[in-house]
């Protein structure tokens, strides 16, 4: 998806959740923006890459027609979203994201 295809989808007052690095609500600053993180851990498809590997070493290297006959292209598979809330003065310090990987706020 593209940026000017994003659709707008509005926050309903129970998604509300306190921001995962201060703790106060995410307008306590009086901006009328805050932040919302959703951050999913990826896990490998090992054997799977594995074979596509193979099947582009088997057709000398051609990626694209690998990919054609390959029964699939699936490197990895996406672990449930993690989904946070930052506010807007905690939004402007660096983290590492994966400090928020395991604090599901949903
Ligand atoms: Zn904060």
């Amino acid at each position: 998806m593209s940026t000017d295809q994003v659709k707008l989808n509005p926050m309903d007052i129970d998604e509300l959740r306190p921001c995962a690095v201060c703790g106060k609500g995410v307008m306590h600053t009086g901006s009328p923006v805050f932040y919302e993180l959703n951050i999913a851990s990826c896990v490998v498809d090992l054997k799977n890459v594995q074979r596509m590997h193979g099947l582009e070493q088997m057709m000398g290297g051609a990626t694209a027609l690998a990919r054609v006959f390959s029964p699939s292209n699936v490197v990895a598979q996406r672990m449930p979203a993690d989904r946070v809330l930052l506010c807007s003065e905690c939004a402007g310090v660096p983290h590492p994201p994966l400090r928020f990987v395991g604090e599901n706020g949903t």
